[in-house]
């Protein structure tokens, strides 16, 4: 909602400094309403930044309730710990239970492997 206002109070910023100028006839005396113009346009872009980052943070929550990382219990994390097992791609390494390992068929490894040959831990499942 406040993206929206300030996209809205922006465009009628901007249009109120484009009638301005539209009515001036001297560089100099378009000066004050050209200034009123970028003022709306640089409050329809903090707009859009707000919008921009909630859309950002309602694709991160979906993101985490889809894969289920904030509700991992951690009794099973102690168990993928105990067993030292972890699987992984040329990048990263990850817990045995994370949903990006589900339907691959990836060998399970120590993390020690995992680490020598470059891997880094998912961000997801942080093992
Ligand atoms: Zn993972």
């Amino acid at each position: 909602m406040t993206s929206a206002v300030l996209m809205a109070v922006g465009a009628i910023v901007l249009v109120a400094g484009w009638w301005e100028v539209s009515d001036r006839a001297s560089m100099e005396s378009q000066i004050p309403a050209f200034n009123i113009a970028v003022l709306g346009l640089v409050l329809i872009g903090a707009g859009q930044g707000l919008w921009f980052l909630r859309g950002r943070r309602a694709c991160s929550d979906r993101r985490r309730l889809l894969l289920g990382a904030d509700a991992a219990p951690a009794v099973i994390s102690a168990a993928v710990e105990d067993t030292d097992s972890f699987a992984g791609t040329e990048r990263f390494y990850h817990r045995l239970d994370c949903a990006m390992v589900d339907d691959r068929d990836w060998a399970p490894s120590p993390r020690a492997t995992h680490e020598r040959v470059g891997r880094t831990p998912c961000g997801v499942c942080a093992p």
